[in-house]
């Protein structure tokens, strides 16, 4: 690890302004990405701002809508009452991310700001339609992944909170790496107020929709309606699965998922 100036602001205004007034700043969430790549000397950051006293995290709900701050833990996702009781398919997504270690230190907005290609919480972003909070706008699900490991944060931009509007039904189904539990495919169906959306992590470089599959459960909302359905992607091929393999998983996991809610 280099060296690097350690900040712990007491506020969301606090932490941009530090991050901004650093030569070449970065936030800490949980660590359990970044303090891994700071060991390894694969980043030099002159300033750490770590987000822990920053006011972002808790879990709220507001008619229709679920927020979660920024730096809320998987394990408070999961075992959130009030998400449990709105969309327990969250609940159960957040419940199924690594070990209980990275789950009590990792966070929703470290997640989504990392945007891993095997992470879960982009089919939920994804997939419920979620918006993104920063200290500078909100950001629409579909606008937020652009890449592997890429987003639509600018420099800077903090994530501070993720809102989901609460759907008629929803449920996620992973096939894991049985190592680290992220997503060889994962999967989450939703009926949302916005209609079907099927959105698919761990496939290709970013979450995506798979918008064959919306258009056939649009008519007929059954595991059924997605047979034959092939969805295509740039797929990745890795030592986990070949793309031909993650395509077949694509179909099985919708399946699951559409099957728990059908
Ligand atoms: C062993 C292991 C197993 C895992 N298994 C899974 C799994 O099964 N599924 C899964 O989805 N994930 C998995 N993860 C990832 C983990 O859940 C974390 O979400 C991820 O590592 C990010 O960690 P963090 O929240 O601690 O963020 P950090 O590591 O602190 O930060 C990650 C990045 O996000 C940026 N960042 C953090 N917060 C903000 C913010 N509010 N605004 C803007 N930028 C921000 C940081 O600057 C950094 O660049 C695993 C990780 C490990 C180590």
């Amino acid at each position: 690890m280099y060296d690097f100036n350690y900040h712990r602001p007491a506020s969301a205004t606090d932490a941009a302004a530090a991050r901004k007034a650093a030569a070449d700043g970065v936030y800490l969430a949980g660590g359990m990405t970044l303090l891994p790549t700071l060991k390894q000397r694969l980043a030099r950051n002159s300033d750490v701002v770590d987000l822990a006293a920053a006011g972002l995290a808790g879990i709220g709900r507001d008619g229709g809508t679920i927020t979660i701050g920024a730096m809320s833990t998987h394990d408070s996702v999961a075992t959130s009452s009030e998400v449990q009781s709105a969309i327990p398919a969250l609940a159960a997504l957040a419940g199924g991310i690594g070990d209980p270690q990275v789950r009590n230190r990792g966070t929703i907005g470290g997640s989504i700001a990392n945007a891993d290609p095997a992470a879960d919480y982009p089919a939920a972003v994804l997939g419920l339609n979620a918006t993104v909070h920063t200290d500078r706008r909100d950001i629409k699900a579909g606008d937020f992944f652009t890449g592997m490991f890429e987003t639509a944060l600018d420099d800077g931009e903090l994530i501070t909170k993720v809102t989901f509007p609460v759907p008629a039904a929803a449920a996620y189904a992973k096939f894991a790496n049985l190592a680290s539990r992220y997503a060889i495919v994962g999967v989450m169906a939703a009926k949302t107020g916005d209609g079907i959306r099927v959105a698919v992590t761990g496939a290709a470089g970013n979450a995506f929709r798979a918008t064959a599959m919306e258009q056939a459960l649009a008519g007929d909302f059954s595991a059924a309606a997605l047979d034959g359905i092939s969805v295509d992607a740039d797929y990745n091929s890795d030592i986990h699965a070949s793309a031909e393999y993650r395509r077949h998983l694509v179909g099985v996991m919708a399946k699951r998922a559409v099957g728990e809610i059908a």
